[in-house]
């Protein structure tokens, strides 16, 4: 069960104390998007994901937390102008800030993660042109920092795909059959491919990518050539830890 409290936060940039709410506990999870969005119970609680002061303007999941380097940003002419913008919506703001801190502190996956965000709370308020721009910026932000693994390279596919970039993401899509793309990650990118065809923006779950139980072979019948320690262990969370559960499940 999820349950929203409230506790008071000294802002670690300005001093200022402010109340802030937290999210705790959480209900089942269903699968994620193939971009990794939460689905639910997770899905509803982007309100909680960080906390912003509203002295300063600092977005952090702790705002009692703050580097030296990120409350320069925090005092900086571009993040001052960002905090004005009031053709955003205010949760997407939110994420931007934190994209903003992250990026200029070196930390270029992690702000591709949260202007990625952004882009999720863009969709909810049906604002598809912040969404797309968001998407593309992520993708940029993915790409300049160090060289994505191939787990954030299947996820590219899906982020352009999802911005409407549909040569790009088959592009991308290309590149990753180029290599040796383990099961069930190749169903993943073919299933981007039958998307990409299609013309097909929407946003689809990870277990839309897998066949239905009764169409995949046994697990054991597979020889160690095409299993999945092949993969590239990743974190906990990860698509590749997604698929291998819902793989293993079935
Ligand atoms: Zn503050």
């Amino acid at each position: 069960m999820t349950t929203v409290g409230q506790t008071s936060v000294t802002c670690a940039v300005c001093g200022r104390e402010s109340r802030q709410r937290a999210v705790r506990g959480g209900g089942p999870a269903g699968p994620p998007d193939l971009d990794l969005r939460p689905g639910e119970t997770t899905r509803s609680t982007m309100a909680y994901w960080l906390q912003q002061c509203p002295t300063c303007g600092y977005a952090a999941p702790r705002l009692d937390e703050a580097t030296p380097a990120a409350a320069a940003v925090v005092a900086g002419g571009p993040y001052r102008a960002l905090l004005a913008e009031t053709s955003y919506p205010p949760l997407a703001r939110r994420f931007l800030c934190r994209a903003m801190i992250l990026e200029e502190t070196g930390e270029l996956h992690a702000a591709a993660e949260a202007t990625l965000q952004a882009a999720w709370v863009a969709d909810d308020m049906r604002k598809p042109d912040l969404a797309r721009e968001w998407r593309l910026t992520a993708v940029a932000l993915f790409r300049q920092g160090p060289a994505p693994d191939l787990e954030q390279q299947v996820r590219i596919v899906d982020i352009l795909r999802r911005a409407g970039d549909f040569g790009a993401a088959a592009a991308q899509a290309s590149a990753l059959e180029r290599g040796h793309l383990p099961e069930p990650v190749d169903r993943v990118v073919a299933f981007e491919r039958k998307l990409i065809a299609a013309g097909d923006a929407r946003a689809y779950s990870v277990a839309s990518a897998l066949p239905p139980p009764a169409a995949r072979p046994h697990a054991s019948q597979r020889g160690p050539a095409t299993g999945l320690p092949l993969m590239r262990p990743v974190s906990g969370g990860g698509l590749f830890a997604v698929l291998r559960r819902l793989f293993r499940r079935r």
